[in-house]
């Protein structure tokens, strides 16, 4: 048996570390603790409520699916019961001393490695049941669990090393939870102060809730309004009442219709991205309801994977209300109901970006990568996603961007293609040869600096008819580029075409003239079919193999002096033209992202240099 001071289960290592995280380190926000607790009574009932769909036999049957809240002032205690589905002795040992989710472990993880604002995300994970001891030296959870034979229960602990269970008789259906205040958080015994903290969290709440007694919040289903009977302010409520964060809606996007199919739609961009702080993959944040009853807080499939940060409701009459989830994925009305909805968002996003490009730009900072996960993923929207992307490009000032269609808009008569460069940087691109020639053409390409944006171009393919092209791809033409100033003659520059060839045999499929080369002696140029430079470097990085070094085609500019002093040498100074051919070549393909061997090229730099001081 358990005395005071021990422990009859200890808590698992990551619950004793979140513990102490939001014990110490989360002091602002200290109230959402009572959002917290409202909102897993609320889940409680949920499950409730379906459970009594489908089971006979419910222990305390009659119990209203409700919350009662009371405080006591005197006693220093704050007291939270629902008639949910409860819990059993091994759910309280699971629930409330491990951590099952993988994404609490990773919220532990990213809050001690640097401690980003963890009050705007610690709903989302999971940790909620836990923000109690921020406020409380000891919790008392008392339940009893849905299921007839389960015993009469009482949990309790000091939020230090672990907990107790013990018999405690004459339990109702579901938890109560009694929070000893500490002295310093007794605010929270006092009812108006509860009462402010509800009205700020839970009018949303879809179960009645009752604050000593007295019935406190009205059940709103905002979606079902029109526009021009929400506010502002009551749209920002829902927002963080239904996303469970502290953050701002970016966008608020609520739309009613009623044919072909019945929708009420609120749905909300958030203004920061969780994923971006190594939290994990977020769940599905748009719930579905029929006639204001929750069907499925979390529907798979309902929206594609990338669109998981959209949070919000839809409501639809159409959807029958005791339709089983899985049926319900498989029903041509939820794919139908899916379908419309994601394309009124997309076409939402589209029109919003041409309003306020600004607006957008700071939307897209964060979520672009969602919007770029679409397009490689994301098949039957892939040409509206398309639209919402933005790029620098050779044209843009820096960090200013452009989308494909504009891109478009100012392309020259005779281009067909769109042009792209994959690089890290605005910087490294300019000075790489590739542009050159786009650029005396006064072409614009496009700059793509992430890893991702070259499954995005591939999955594309076109924009609006236009093929995406990359710089440095085998079908380029410009056009003849007239070349000032002294050349190689065609012939000479055959022959020396000829010459690099036979000498950088087994290292490249072809050497020839190159049109579009303005100050760089040579380039590498992906033949068809060749992956690109950066898939090939990822999937080197991916698979740990060699792929054998890359066999590209070599476009060399017979007007630039090193060609044109090298054709002459060939034959006088073999070994020197030997190491000056390879050399050519290799600084061709550092600049293409392509030398995989960087110490025989400088061994063969050391041999130059040599000579040339000779
Ligand atoms: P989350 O609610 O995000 O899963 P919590 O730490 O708040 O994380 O709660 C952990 C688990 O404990 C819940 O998933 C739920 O199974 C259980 N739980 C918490 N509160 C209640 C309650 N009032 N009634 C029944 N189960 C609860």
């Amino acid at each position: 048996m358990s005395t005071e001071k021990t422990h009859t289960h200890e808590f698992q290592a990551e619950v004793r570390q979140l513990l102490d995280i939001v014990i110490h380190s989360l002091y602002t926000d200290r109230e959402i603790f009572v959002r917290e607790l409202v909102s897993n009574a609320s889940d409680a009932l949920e499950k409730m409520r379906l459970l009594q769909l489908t089971e006979k036999s419910v222990f305390d049957d009659q119990l209203p699916l409700e919350i009662n809240i009371s405080t006591d002032e005197a006693a220093r205690t704050l007291t939270f019961s629902d008639y949910g589905i409860g819990m059993t002795r091994a759910e309280l040992t699971e629930n409330l001393g491990t951590i099952a989710h993988s994404g609490s472990k990773a919220f532990v993880q990213a809050m001690k490695q640097g401690g980003k604002d963890g009050s705007n995300v610690i709903g989302q994970f999971g940790v909620g049941f836990y923000s109690a001891f921020m406020v409380a030296s000891e919790v008392k959870v008392y339940s009893h669990s849905w299921n007839n034979d389960a015993e009469h229960l009482v949990w309790s602990s000091d939020g230090a090393t672990g907990y107790n269970i013990e018999e405690a008789p004459g339990q109702h259906r579901g938890c109560k939870l009694v929070l000893q205040l500490k002295e310093e958080d007794a605010e929270y015994a006092k009812p108006e102060r509860i009462k402010q903290i509800l009205a700020k969290y839970s009018n949303f709440v879809g179960f009645p809730i009752n604050l000593n007694g007295d019935r406190i919040n009205n059940i709103e289903a905002l979606w079902l309004k029109g526009k021009s009977e929400v506010t502002e302010e009551q749209y920002k409520e829902f927002y963080k009442f239904a996303s469970h964060s502290f953050d701002e809606p970016k966008y608020t996007f609520h739309f009613n219709a009623d044919a072909p199919l019945n929708i009420n739609a609120l749905l909300f961009a958030p203004t920061s991205n969780s994923e971006l702080y190594g939290m994990g993959q977020m769940e599905p944040g748009v719930a579905l309801y029929s006639r204001r009853v929750l069907i499925d807080q979390h529907p798979k499939k309902f929206l594609p994977e990338w669109m998981r940060f959209i949070r919000g409701v839809v409501d639809s009459e159409d959807l029958p209300l005791n339709i089983s989830r899985e049926t319900m994925q498989d029903s041509v009305l939820f794919r139908k109901l899916g379908q419309t909805v994601q394309g009124r968002l997309l076409k939402f996003l589209e029109r919003e970006a041409e309003g306020d490009a600004k607006k957008y730009e700071e939307f897209y900072k964060d979520f672009s990568r969602f919007l770029k996960e679409g397009v490689a993923t994301d098949f039957d929207n892939r040409n509206a996603i398309a639209k919402l992307l933005r790029f620098e490009s050779s044209l843009t000032a820096d960090t200013e961007t452009i989308s494909f269609a504009g891109y478009v808009s100012r392309m020259k008569e005779e281009q067909k293609n769109i042009y792209y460069q994959i690089g890290s940087n605005r910087k490294t691109i300019e000075a790489g040869p590739y542009l050159e020639a786009f650029k005396a053409q006064g072409c614009e390409v496009l700059f793509l600096y992430e890893a991702i944006d070259d499954y995005v171009v591939s999955a594309l393919s076109e924009f609006d008819g236009k093929k995406l092209t990359a710089v440095n791809s085998n079908d380029v033409d410009l056009g003849e580029s007239s070349i000032e100033g002294d050349s190689l003659s065609t012939d000479d520059a055959d022959k020396l075409c000829a010459w690099l060839k036979e000498n950088l045999q087994g290292r490249v499929q072809e050497v020839r003239i190159g049109k579009r080369l303005v100050s760089s002696p040579a380039m590498a140029v992906m033949p068809d079919g060749e992956m690109s430079p950066q898939l090939r470097q990822m999937m080197k990085a991916m698979k740990n193999e060699d792929f054998g070094s890359a066999q590209v085609v070599l476009e060399i500019n017979p007007a630039h002096a090193i060609v044109r002093k090298l054709a002459g040498v060939t034959a006088s100074n073999p070994e020197l033209s030997g190491l000056l051919a390879q050399q050519l070549l290799d600084n061709a393909l550092l600049s293409a992202g392509l030398l995989d061997d960087p110490q025989t090229m400088i061994n063969r730099m050391h041999k130059i240099m040599e000579q040339a001081l000779a």
